[in-house]
């Protein structure tokens, strides 16, 4: 559930694609991208009304969700995932102002993880839930350097990482433009259109 930040950083809680591969084991060695810690919730990553809606329509509930100032710290984290659109950033997000983001329990652990992983559909998760550990710069398709993703740690080039979280180039750029569009970011030049319809 983290806010990356090390390509940027905002972090989610443990296993979440119910994966048999890297998503699993990376849950049998301790916290991952579905935990943060305690204290660090300003700088989960923001959840957009038309994800949270989405959410409480899937798993038929109005709990898992938490209002959060926009500190400084998290309008910082959000410039450094969005850096060259620190003003579009910093107008969504007005100081002290507030947003949602998922709730965590007593050890950090997003309130939709489930002892199996994550109890939402996937196609009803959070974007950048969806996306994580992979992230884009620019056009460039990305990822967060974070080594407490195991996925990370073991892939030996972009590729491999791709493939070990189960996804693609193309379905990146297309997940990034929802979760802009829903974030409230305009479309970059050149990015292909989404639809509003999820
Ligand atoms: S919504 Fe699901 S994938 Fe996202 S942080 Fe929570 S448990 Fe993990
Ligand atoms: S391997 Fe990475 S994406 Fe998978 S659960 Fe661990 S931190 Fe999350």
């Amino acid at each position: 559930m983290s806010n990356q930040r090390d390509q940027s950083d905002f972090s989610k809680s443990s296993g979440p694609r119910n994966d048999p591969g890297v998503c699993k084991r990376c849950a049998l060695l301790g916290p991952t991208c579905c935990q943060l810690s305690l204290g660090n919730e300003e700088n989960c990553f923001p959840l957009s009304q038309a994800e949270k809606e989405r959410i409480q329509t899937e798993v038929n509930s109005s709990g898992g969700f938490a209002m959060q100032e926009n500190t400084e710290a998290f309008i910082g984290n959000m410039c450094q995932l969005f850096p060259d659109e620190a003003e579009q950033v910093r107008a969504l997000f007005k100081p002290r102002k507030f947003h949602f983001r998922l709730a965590v329990d007593n050890d950090g652990s997003c309130k939709f993880l489930g002892p199996r992983g994550c109890v939402i559909p996937e196609e009803a998760r959070p974007y950048y839930c969806r996306l994580f550990p992979v992230w884009m710069s620019g056009d460039r398709v990305t990822f967060f350097n974070t080594l407490t993703c195991l996925a990370r740690k073991e892939a030996l080039n972009q590729k491999k990482l791709l493939e070990s979280v189960h996804t693609t180039s193309t379905k990146v750029r297309d997940l990034m433009g929802r979760l802009r569009l829903v974030w409230g970011l305009p479309p970059r030049p050149g990015m292909k259109r989404v639809k509003k319809t999820f």
